[in-house]
């Protein structure tokens, strides 16, 4: 599994970096990174509640 963040919708209110702080990170510029681009699959919970928290549907899990 990979992450695609759309960085152009992106609004950097950090709801996922609350939901997968393992993953997403905001720097003190509010921009928005990605510790790990290939998680493991024991962090799918929290991926999929940042997904479905993102206001902006700015993440998508890609599959492979
Ligand atoms: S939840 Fe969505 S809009 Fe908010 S920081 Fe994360 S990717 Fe950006």
């Amino acid at each position: 599994m990979r992450i695609v963040i759309d960085y152009d919708l992106c609004e950097a209110n950090a709801v996922c970096c609350r939901k997968a702080p393992e993953v997403f990170r905001l720097d003190a510029n509010d921009n928005l990174h990605l510790k790990i681009e290939n998680p493991d699959e024991s962090l799918r919970p929290k991926l999929e509640a940042a997904v479905l928290g993102c206001p902006k549907r700015a993440i998508k899990l890609v599959e492979g």
